[in-house]
């Protein structure tokens, strides 16, 4: 027996939970149920966090989480229990399958069988932003290569173990060369382990509208966390089916499995709800564990239910639907059909007896690492690129010199445009002149240089090689 950690949640939750679980039961699964209050209740108790500390140490000793939706208190102060969740959890991998189901459910993508993998802790969301001049904010966009390679690997590790074909990546590497172009790289590195499943990269504005629009071309989706955040709601919404709909969370040592949707507050308590995308998400938690027999059993069953045209009343349409019905004759319409396999649609065979092989990251041997310039970033509120170039480079010294000004990112001295809007947020980068190298001691003087010729310098970037390969970018137009 497997102890997995429950909650019920709010709203709709407590029912589409016990269905789940009445279903999940019914078709063999070995697990042991202890069950946790997260949620409005805990909320309205006077933790922000809606989750008690007794919770925590559940979940982390049982380490596989199956969550109904919850309630988020309207009004300041009450934090997302779902972020927390995955930041403290370490669940790097947002995984939610969208399909299709032509002809029972309507849609305009007939043909969709899409998983879009979305990498959860990095990128944006680190949430680093500071204002930096009256006039600019910056948000830090944080690629590490331990979250491409564990997230890259996984989207191999779950096509092998759904018998997908293909895996894509979305990235934007063709502006974002450092950040974008690892997960790049990582995703070429390590789609060579997996010669057996075919591999493309799609730069995202032309992938993203390929897939709203011939989402049939596509299998498993790999990409980075805002990208993914955007592209699952439209791959979900689009399939027709985000009731439908279940998602996991997957860390190196824990898991979250829900469905999509919210609590549904206005639903709850009548047994209309459908408990469908709940159920999606205990079959992915159930082949996460390696109970791949059963989840394959539930989902041919439930495949079956919706084929046979017996709906809640999210899904029913006169013309397809056969029988409306509430949460609990839903569940048990699928009960019913354990063992029994759908006609139209396709039946889904799983790997059988494994559960994901994740290995864990492995650390490699540092590069050589070599300084060979700075970037100051300066808030000047003058306009004109030359007169400030001029006061820069009253900074140069020890063989260390202005190079280039650039102005949020475009180069704008030496040789800028006139017609160059700028903003008074100014990167000054400083190289060595040929025959001299920088130092850490050289970028102090520069900064009390500075601070002395009142230039207010907001930060520095330092710039490295790593193996000799430069580890930053070039200004635009330079
Ligand atoms: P919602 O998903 O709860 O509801 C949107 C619409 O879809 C409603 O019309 C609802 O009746 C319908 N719906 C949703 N699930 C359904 C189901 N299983 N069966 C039938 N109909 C269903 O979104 P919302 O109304 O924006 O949010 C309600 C609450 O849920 C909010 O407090 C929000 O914070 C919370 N929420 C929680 C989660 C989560 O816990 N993962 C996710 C999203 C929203």
């Amino acid at each position: 027996m497997r102890k997995i950690t429950v909650a019920k949640g709010d709203g709709i939750g407590p029912e589409i939970m016990d269905a789940t679980l009445e279903i999940i039961k019914a078709a063999g699964a070995k697990i042991e149920i202890e069950e946790i209050e997260v949620g409005e209740k805990v909320y309205l108790s006077g933790n922000t966090s809606g989750i008690a500390k007794e919770s925590w140490d559940v979940i982390r000793r049982n380490k596989v989480f199956l969550k109904a939706p919850i309630t988020t208190p309207q009004g300041g102060g009450y934090k997302s229990l779902n972020v927390t969740t995955r930041k403290f959890l370490g669940l790097y991998s947002n995984v939610r399958p969208c399909n299709s189901f032509h002809p029972f459910v309507k849609t305009k993508h007939p043909i969709m069988d899409i998983v879009m993998i979305r990498e959860n802790e990095e990128d944006l969301y680190a949430g680093i932003e500071h204002q930096q001049t009256d006039e600019v904010v910056q948000c830090l966009k944080l690629v590490s290569r331990p979250g491409c390679e564990k997230i890259v690997r996984y989207a191999f590790e779950y096509a092998k173990q759904y018998g997908r074909k293909k895996v894509t990546c979305f990235t934007k590497d063709n502006i974002m060369k450092q950040t974008d172009g690892l997960f790049h790289q990582v995703f070429d590195e390590i789609a060579k382990e997996y010669p057996e499943i075919e591999n493309e990269h799609w730069i995202i504005d032309i992938g993203a509208a390929k897939m709203a629009d011939t989402p049939e071309v596509f299998d498993v989706i790999v990409t980075l966390n805002l990208y993914g955040d955007v592209l699952s709601d439209v791959a979900a919404q689009i399939a027709g089916s985000v009731g439908l709909a279940g998602s996991a969370n997957i860390g190196e040592e824990c898991s979250m499995f829900e469905a999509i949707h919210g609590s549904a507050p206005r639903r709850a308590g009548q047994n209309m709800a459908n408990p469908s995308g709940l159920l999606q998400g205990a079959i992915m938690m159930l082949n996460h564990i390696g109970e791949t027999e059963v989840a394959e059993k539930i989902q041919n069953a439930w495949l079956k239910t919706i084929e046979d045209g017996i709906h809640t009343y999210d899904v029913y349409k006169e013309d397809t639907s056969k029988q409306k019905v509430g949460t609990k004759e839903f569940a048990q319409a699928v009960i019913a059909n354990l063992g029994k396999m759908p006609s139209t649609l396709k039946p889904v065979t799983y790997a059988k007896g494994s559960a994901l092989n994740l290995p864990k990251y492995k650390k490699r041997p540092a590069a050589k690492k070599e300084l060979v310039g700075v970037d100051l970033f300066l808030h000047w509120n003058g306009t004109n690129a030359n007169e400030l170039a001029a006061k820069v480079q009253a900074l140069d010294s020890n063989g260390i010199k202005l190079s280039m000004i650039t102005n949020r990112g475009i180069k704008v001295w030496p040789e800028g445009f006139e017609e160059t809007f700028c903003t008074d947020h100014w990167r000054c980068r400083f190289k060595p002149t040929e025959g001299s190298a920088i130092t850490k001691q050289n970028i102090i003087g520069l900064l009390t240089q500075a601070l002395d010729k009142n230039i207010d310098c907001i930060k520095t970037e330092n710039l490295y090689t790593f193996d000799g390969k430069a580890g930053y970018s070039l200004g635009q137009g330079q």
